[in-house]
This record gives structure tokens, C-alpha cells and sequence, in this order.
């Protein structure tokens, strides 16, 4: 692990009417993107607004590089800030807002301007430079809000949900160039979202956040598909998630039975057996076959079942199966070209060398 830039120990912050965080530990080396994902409520806003010096923490520590800027007033913390609404000042073109704060450091005339035309081509919008926010659309003023944010050179920048109010198309072009400047400027930035795709795509590493703690942290792939605890899978929807009632060692395996009756050997990974309250089926370790009368039910592990949804998922099908026997509908991630259609009756059978076992 490369040494940590931005360090995040053991912050606290509680509002008196009880939401909040606590304990937070978190760091990141420079030029890393860190996002932040929880549902609605979990804290992310809180957690961004104490790296930034918004809201003062109760209790801990923030470092940036060689500095402890816990108790320095935003003003003076080098961070740059986007939020979901841009905020840009109404009255002011593209220009003039990004050149708001090199006019409040007393930047020379000269190099004021080499500097935003700079920042300002960075998110594509040289030509826009003599318009008002109103003459703008949503997506170009959250481009202003951007180059307003990278054009004073902070040493940290924080986003909160900046592309949330922006429609589909947009918010995936924006998300790609907000990716490459990031890269290219080398900037080390804190993103708070609750989309997984927008963490999943600009995340170098992801914390996820649950009633203001963090319950899982890893690098994006790891997370989406190994995820360790039950909030993890469910937020994600990586899968089925199914209760375990018991956990027995067996052959240096584990047999694990879950509360639908279902039972599954699985390889004994470093979790400790105590611990697993839960197993998540990935929607891609479960195989969907034709149901076949002639096979006895139970036939080589096979289950039989009912298509009781299918949906459209990027390139593919995801498609709900319910279990005749148990009280259980697992998730199948099946090829477009598939002919499965609602109510066939079907047997399902699981790689159980992919079922993951959650705390
Ligand atoms: P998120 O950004 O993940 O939606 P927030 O950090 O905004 O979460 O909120 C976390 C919790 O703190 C919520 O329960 C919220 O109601 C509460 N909260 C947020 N801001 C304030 C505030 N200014 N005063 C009191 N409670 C707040
Ligand atoms: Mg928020």
C-alpha cells in the first residue's frame, strides 16, 4: 500500500437529533478517487462535509499530506467542492465563475486567464466562456461547477452526488470525462454517490456506508464480486441472499444449511464458520435448465422451479426463478439469445464454489 495522502482516523460527528457518524477510518494515497456509497441517509454527505470543514468533527483526526487539517476553517483546507446542484452564480458567465476564486487569491490578470481558459477546455467548454448559467444546460453548468472546483489546483477535491440530477446520457459522458481529468491532473478526490455503476466506474477503492459506519471497504471489483457482508450484497443486488441456520464442518468443507432448507457444501475460505449468517447466491453461479420429466427431481443437484420474472439487464437476461419446494425465488443471469419466457418450469442447479458466505 503506497503511503496515505488524505488520512481519515477515527472521525465522529452526531447532530443532536441523533444522525450522524462515528469512527470512521479511511485513507487513500495520492491521485486515488475514494468513493463513498451507502443508500440515502448513511452518512456520506456528513462524513464529506467534515473532510471539507463544513461541519466540524466531534471527535478524530483529518491529515492531508504532511498536514492536519482537522481545526483549519474551509477557506483555508485546499479543497475543491462539486455538488449535485452546481450552485454557479447566476449572474456571472462560465468565465467569471471559474475565475471566482483565483480573483479571491489575487492571481495576476494574465494568468487568471491562461488558467481558466485552461480549465475551461478541460471539460470542453472553450466556447461557452461568455455565457450565463441560464444559457447553459444542466450537464454544461455541472462542467462549469467542475472547472470552477479543479482551477485554484486544491489538493483534495470532493464531490457529493454531482451527477445525480442529470439524465441518463449525460451523466455517463460526464462520468467518463470527470474519470479521465481526474487521471490526467493526477487529482486525489473523495465522490460521494449512491449509484453502484458510478461507483464501480470512478472508484479506486469503495467504502460502503451503512447508518453512519463503514461496513465494507475494497478495491471496486472486489466489493461487486465478493462482497463479505449481508448490507453489501443486498445493496448491491450481486445476488440471492438467503439466511443460514447452521454451519458444520465436513471433509475440511463447510455445509452450510440456510432457513429455506436449501444446503450447500462450500470450500472452506478463511472466513471464520461462527461468523456466516448469511450466503449470497451470485446470479451468475446459478444454471437454468429445460425441466425434464424423464429425470428423477434431485437429479446431480438439479432443483426444480418456476420463471417467475424476466427483466432486461445490459446485454443480458436476468431471470427470477422460484423454487417449487423452498420459500425461495434465486436470480439467473442467462444470455440475451435464451428463449425463457415467464412460467416455464424449469430445474436450476449452483455452483457452489461461487456461493459466497456473508456476515
Ligand atoms: P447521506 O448523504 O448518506 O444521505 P447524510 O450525511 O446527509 O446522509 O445524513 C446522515 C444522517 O444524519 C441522516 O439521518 C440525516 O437525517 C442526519 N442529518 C444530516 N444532516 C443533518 C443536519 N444538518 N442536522 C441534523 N441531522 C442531520
Ligand atoms: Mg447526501
Amino acid at each position: 500500500m503506497s503511503t496515505p495522502y488524505l488520512t481519515i482516523d477515527r472521525v465522529g460527528k452526531r447532530y443532536p437529533q441523533g444522525g450522524g457518524v462515528d469512527e470512521i477510518d479511511l485513507s487513500i494515497p495520492r491521485g486515488a478517487m475514494l468513493v463513498l456509497l451507502g443508500p440515502s441517509g448513511s452518512g456520506k454527505t456528513t462524513l464529506l462535509r467534515t473532510i471539507a470543514g463544513l461541519v466540524p468533527a466531534d471527535t478524530g483526526r483529518i491529515l492531508l499530506g504532511d498536514r492536519d487539517i482537522t481545526r483549519v476553517p474551509v477557506a483555508r483546507r485546499r479543497v475543491g467542492m462539486v455538488f449535485q446542484t452546481w450552485a454557479l452564480f447566476p449572474h456571472m458567465t462560465a468565465f467569471d465563475n471559474v475565475a471566482f476564486g483565483l480573483r479571491m487569491q489575487k492571481v495576476p490578470k494574465a494568468e487568471l486567464t491562461t488558467r481558466v481558459e485552461e480549465a475551461l477546455a478541460l471539460v470542453h467548454l472553450e466556447d461557452f466562456a461568455a455565457r450565463l448559467p441560464r444559457q447553459l444546460s444542466g450537464g454544461q453548468q455541472q462542467r462549469v461547477a467542475l472547472a470552477r472546483a479543479i482551477v485554484t489546483r486544491p489538493d483534495l477535491l470532493l464531490f457529493d452526488e454531482p451527477l445525480s440530477s442529470l439524465d441518463h446520457r449525460i451523466r455517463l459522458e460526464l462520468r467518463s470525462q470527470l474519470r479521465q481529468i481526474q487521471h490526467q491532473l493526477g487529482l486525489t478526490g473523495v465522490y460521494v454517490t449512491h449509484d453502484h455503476s458510478e461507483a464501480l466506474a470512478l472508484g479506486d477503492d469503495i467504502a460502503v456506508m451503512d447508518q453512519g459506519r463503514i461496513v465494507e471497504r475494497g478495491a471496486p471489483h472486489a466489493i461487486f464480486t465478493r462482497p463479505t457482508t449481508r448490507f453489501t450484497a443486498e445493496f448491491l443486488s450481486t445476488g440471492t441472499v438467503l439466511d443460514v441456520v447452521s454451519v458444520h464442518p465436513r471433509d475440511g468443507q463447510a455445509e452450510v444449511v440456510t432457513a429455506a432448507g436449501l444446503r450447500f457444501v462450500l470450500p472452506r475460505t478463511g472466513t471464520d464458520l461462527e461468523e456466516i449468517t448469511a450466503l449470497s447466491i451470485p446470479s451468475r453461479a446459478i444454471r437454468v435448465e429445460p425441466f425434464d420429466e424423464a429425470a428423477p427431481a434431485g437429479t446431480a443437484g438439479l432443483i426444480e422451479g418456476e420463471v417467475s420474472a424476466v427483466e432486461y439487464e445490459q446485454a443480458s437476461l436476468l431471470c427470477s426463478i422460484r423454487l417449487v419446494d423452498h420459500p425461495v425465488i434465486l436470480k439467473s443471469i442467462q444470455p440475451l439469445e435464451r428463449e425463457i419466457g415467464l412460467g416455464d418450469r424449469v430445474r436450476v442447479w449452483c455452483n457452489e464454489d461461487q456461493v459466497l458466505p456473508l456476515r
